[in-house]
């Protein structure tokens, strides 16, 4: 059996066991530390928007904070886009609330504007106005932040911006994850840039972080012994995990070339072939093409995508249908959605494909064999 390829893999730089073994030495071994610090520093300043971070234990637990912290209660409504991992959505059954799935648009596959704006003057119509909206950059490609936030604004909805996927994109130069009220990062091992798990909670008001910190660590008041008055959470990132962090961010920057790179290859060798589309960067958009990914019109490829995956895997090539909607997911049956099938459409043709910055020229090269193959 050839050697796997994977979609997307850990990628370290050099330095992280340095900032680990500075943990160990001055043994620093708990959810606070001088790595927590460092890495929050340093997100603050790859962000460069005024923005203050708090590092936690995973992007789950920031969109769960968020939720909290814009005050999501049992029976809200939260407007959720469809199409994304499950992560996105999970959290608004924590706090008992009820999602309200939105379609995805052509130009990004993210959040359609108009579609949001639709589900919000019903939602109002129908007596109750929603309480959060919640965005996705999936695959690194920014969704249409300036719209979604216009719009956001208008009907005074705070914005809960998942750019788990999307640390180093940006639109017009303005960075995602710093677009909502709220934004959240994801640090798991598939990401671009990992802390084997971990997440960050991102905000313009220092209040709200201030916050996120004291609910992450279970939410202990001014006091010599354990005083609680608030429901606290345990989900503050380990000095470890951070200190992965920080030599991570050393080459974030490289990762996103990478990743481009990536994502290049497979343009200019597949561009041209029949049936197979690509997602292009709208203008002044900039996707730190976490994955690559296309779509195959069966009709003119002739083949379509559960045939290229089945050929990818035979060679022990990884790659996967894009994001399943979560209005057709079988846990969140019977939820209202407001769309037209642009989602079920992308996930019934498209595929992602294996798009990690430590792939090499032989793998990509195993991996256009395949291309070839089905192509003839
Ligand atoms: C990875 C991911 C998350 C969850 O992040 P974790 O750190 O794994 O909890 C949330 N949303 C999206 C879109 C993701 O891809």
């Amino acid at each position: 059996m050839k050697a796997k390829i994977w979609m997307s893999s850990p990628h370290m730089g050099g330095t992280e066991q340095q900032y680990v073994k500075d943990a160990f030495d001055t043994n620093w071994i708990a959810p606070l530390g001088p790595n927590v610090n460092g890495f929050e520093q340093d997100l603050e300043l790859f962000l460069n928007d005024d923005c203050y971070v708090a590092a936690l234990s995973s992007g789950t637990a920031g969109l769960h904070l968020g939720l909290v912290l814009l005050g999501v209660k049992p029976g809200d409504e939260v407007i959720c886009q469809s199409m994304t991992f499950s992560a996105t959505a999970n959290p608004i059954a924590y706090v008992g609330a009820i999602p309200i799935f939105v379609d995805s648009e052509v130009d990004t596959w993210n959040m359609s504007p108009e579609m949001l704006e639709e589900a919000i003057k019903d939602r109002i119509a129908k007596g109750k106005k929603p309480k959060v909206i919640i965005p996705v950059h999936l695959y690194g490609m920014p969704a249409k932040m300036p719209e979604i936030c216009e719009i956001a604004a208008r009907y005074d909805i705070p914005v809960l911006e998942d750019a788990a996927e999307a640390l180093g994109s940006s639109i017009d130069g303005r960075k995602c994850g710093t677009f909502g009220d709220i934004g959240i990062l994801s640090f798991n091992g598939n990401k671009i840039i990992t802390t084997s798990g971990g997440g960050a909670l991102v905000s313009h008001n220092s209040s709200i972080v201030k916050d996120a910190r004291f609910l992450s660590t279970q939410a202990r008041d001014e006091a010599p012994h354990y005083q609680h008055s608030q429901i606290g959470y345990n989900y503050r990132m380990s000095n470890i995990c951070a200190g992965i962090g920080r030599g991570q961010m050393e080459v974030l920057a490289h990762r996103v070339a990478q990743r481009r790179n990536v994502y290049g290859q497979y343009f200019s060798r597949l561009s041209d072939a029949n049936g197979i589309y690509f997602l292009q960067e709208p203008q002044g958009y900039f996707s730190n093409r976490w994955l690559s990914t296309i779509l195959i019109n069966p009709a003119e490829a002739g083949f379509n995508r559960e045939d290229l995956r089945l050929a990818l895997e035979k060679e022990n090539i990884e790659s996967r249908p894009l994001w399943k909607p979560m209005h057709i997911q079988p846990v969140f049956e019977g939820s209202i959605f407001y769309g037209n099938g642009t989602s079920e459409q992308l996930f019934e043709n498209g595929l992602c494909l294996p798009s990690g910055s430590n792939l090499t020229d032989t793998d990509m090269q195993r991996i256009f064999d395949v291309f070839d193959s089905i192509l003839n």
